[in-house]
């Protein structure tokens, strides 16, 4: 479904952005991994090998201008061009709203939000060209519905989906579609470090009556990644076991 597409995926070394790399290159896309660090990188374009795909791995911080227009660069002396954006890096720094510092406000909103807009910025300039391009960005549920202990980070979220709406429509004349994917609660290290009965009671919020898996959220990239979804943009797509509808 995606042969002969480009991805760049930022976070992509573990978590998340690790499945989503690999069902980007299990539909056969070509990807550009970016993380803070390379560590897991090795297994990541071992595994996307063994899917048949190719992918290279650029060390990169999605807040530094220069990385961001690096990745893409990288991208296009690899593979030509860059087709798809997932802008899947993100923070929590967590603290009720009385006790939280400066700097952990400035953290995630520049990580979540500002990285975001630098990626989406720099790939926009060779998908503006190619007048083609499929933008990705992972929000979250709480950036929905809120989250006591989270200011900064529903806020960071909120504002990539009005980001992504406005970026929608400024680049929709270029047949660029930019969408949002918003997981719920994903089993992740951090959830699975809960004990038992917190983690049920998560579970009891969620119509599903599960957490969520990484290839969920994987699934939905795809399908906006792909010509299935080519009509869609400027939207949030909840992938949440119906916790928040
Ligand atoms: P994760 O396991 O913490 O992975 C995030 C990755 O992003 C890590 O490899 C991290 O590197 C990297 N990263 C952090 N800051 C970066 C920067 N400045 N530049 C480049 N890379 C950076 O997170 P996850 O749970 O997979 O979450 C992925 C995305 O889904 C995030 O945007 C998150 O907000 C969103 N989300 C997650 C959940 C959930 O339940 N897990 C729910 C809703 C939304 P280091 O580890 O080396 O710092």
């Amino acid at each position: 479904m995606l042969k002969d597409k480009v991805a760049v995926v930022t976070g992509a070394s573990r978590g998340i952005g690790k499945s989503i790399s690999l069902a980007l290159a299990r539909q056969g896309a070509k990807i550009v991994a970016v993380d803070i660090t390379l560590k897991g990188m090795d297994e990541l374009l071992a595994e996307i090998k063994a899917l048949g795909s190719e992918g290279v791995a650029v060390e990169g911080n999605v807040t530094v201008t220069a990385d961001t227009e690096k990745m893409i660069d990288e991208a296009v002396r690899a593979f030509g061009r860059v087709d798809i954006l997932v802008n899947n890096a993100g923070i929590t720094r967590d603290g009720l709203l009385i006790r939280m510092k400066d700097e952990d406000w400035d953290a995630v909103l520049t990580v979540n939000l500002k990285g975001a807009f630098l990626c989406t910025r720099a790939a926009s300039k060779v998908m503006t060209k190619q007048r083609f391009g499929r933008i990705i960005n992972i929000a979250s549920v709480v950036g929905q519905m809120g989250n006591a202990g989270q200011a900064n980070y529903c806020a960071s979220k909120a504002g990539l989906m009005g980001l992504t709406r406005s970026n929608a429509r400024e680049l929709a004349k270029r047949n660029i579609t930019v969408n949002a994917v918003a997981p719920g609660f994903i089993i992740s290290d951090m959830t699975e470090a809960l004990p038992e009965k917190v983690r049920q009671d998560m579970a009891a919020q969620i119509p599903l009556e599960r957490f969520g898996t990484a290839d969920d959220i994987a699934n939905a990239v795809v399908f906006l990644a792909t010509d299935a979804s080519g009509y869609i943009t400027g939207q949030v797509l909840a992938v949440n076991g119906g916790m928040y509808m």
